[in-house]
């Protein structure tokens, strides 16, 4: 049997980066700038260029980038906010952080993304239970923008602001903007594993609104005003290590060929599983970056069909078995209208393929061939 497929390759990044980044390393090492040095400011100018964004606050990681909007934004108890469940914990954590009650909404089968007629029954709900709804945290999921030109219009109407989350999707596009440009803000991560990652820990929040964009780099310092010792709010310490923001500004270089490879790869896997599950077709007008390459197994048992691409040495993953509101830390926060069927049937029926930039096409098609005989299997036993 031929060797076992890397889910994401890191290694092969490494070595396409090659001295870049270790020279990158040993200068922070050498001028000694650890904190807040000038490769910091360096990246936050980049990454604006990247995506037009006014203002880069980069910061430690994705959760602390969504905690620091919130906080700006002052979000308290009696404050509702809405999130997708079917996500990652952190967009609903920092929400219960701030004591404001998360709300969660259902998603489309189609695209992941948050359902724009259960994020209105979850604002009725917030209203119901005596909550003030504030504003909402679409999701990117696996890459691909929500659906903002609709999310945004019921926002405008409610008086409530828009927080991307973009952890999964940054370097992705919804109708020619580019996501970092929407909403009130977004946040991303830089977590290794995340389309453009560190070598560690990072996130960064993007926005076009001054006085948002002053108030979070005194939260990112403890909430310093313009003498050091005189500290104006309660912040934290959220800062991005300068090593991590030299690391990033190789990483960028290459990102956006990188980008245009999984895409290319995405196309190819769609193609050639189209006959034989359900492939996550982009909607019109809309990039993904591909941070998961997720399928839909219907009437399938997946655990089977993840050990029969084991043992061919192929490797899977389920994002996500569970969604927020089944999980038991977020079961008692309230859900939007008579429950989220959506998530819970995708839960049961996601499973996500091998997907990096460095795939090659031999790589690609062993991972196809095993999909489709593990599937044709199934058909044959049912
Ligand atoms: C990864 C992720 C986060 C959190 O990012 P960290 O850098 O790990 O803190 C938040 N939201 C989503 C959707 C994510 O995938």
């Amino acid at each position: 049997m031929t060797d076992p497929i890397a889910f994401i390759d890191l290694a092969a990044q490494r070595k396409r980066l090659g001295s870049a980044v270790d020279e990158a390393v040993l200068r922070v090492i050498n001028h000694g700038g650890y904190i807040m040095g000038p490769e910091v400011k360096t990246l936050e100018a980049d990454l604006a260029a990247f995506t037009g964004a006014k203002h880069v606050v980069s910061c430690a990681n994705g959760t602390d980038a969504l905690g620091f909007v919130l906080m700006a934004k002052g979000v308290k108890p009696g404050d509702a906010v809405l999130c997708p469940t079917f996500t990652f914990a952190a967009t609903a954590e920092v929400v219960a952080w701030t004591g404001a009650t998360p709300i969660f909404v259902d998603v489309r089968e189609d695209t992941f993304n948050m359902d724009v007629a259960s994020l209105e029954a979850g604002i009725s709900t917030a209203k119901s239970l005596g909550l003030n709804p504030v504003g909402v945290i679409p999701v990117d999921l696996f890459g691909l923008p929500a659906d903002y030109d609709a999310i945004e219009s019921v926002c405008h109407r409610e008086g409530m602001w828009v927080l991307c989350d973009a952890a999964q999707s940054f370097g992705a596009t919804y109708k020619g903007r580019k996501v970092g440009s929407i909403g009130l803000a977004t946040s991303t991560s830089f977590f290794p594993a995340k389309p453009l990652g560190c070598y560690g820990d990072g996130g960064a929040v993007f926005t076009n609104d001054d006085e948002l964009a002053a108030v979070m780099r005194s939260i990112r310092v403890h909430g310093q005003g313009s003498d050091k010792y005189d500290n104006v709010r309660i912040g934290m310490n959220g800062r991005l290590d300068t090593m991590q923001a030299a690391i990033l500004i190789e990483k960028l270089k290459i990102f956006p060929s990188e980008v245009e490879a999984r895409d290319r790869i995405a196309k190819r896997y769609n193609d050639s599983l189209r006959s034989v599950a359900i492939v996550p077709d982009t909607p019109e007008g809309y990039t993904s970056v591909w941070a998961q390459y997720t399928l839909r197994l219907k009437g399938f048992n997946r655990e089977k069909f993840q050990a029969d691409l084991k043992a061919v040495g192929v490797p899977t993953m389920v994002y996500y078995p569970k969604p927020l509101h089944q999980q038991t830390a977020y079961k008692s926060y309230p859900v939007a209208g008579n429950g989220l069927p959506v998530a819970e049937r995708l839960a049961s029926e996601v499973v996500s393929l091998p997907m990096h930039p460095y795939l090659d096409e031999a790589t690609q098609d062993r991972i196809i061939e095993a999909v489709c005989s593990a599937l044709a299997q199934r058909t044959a036993a049912a």
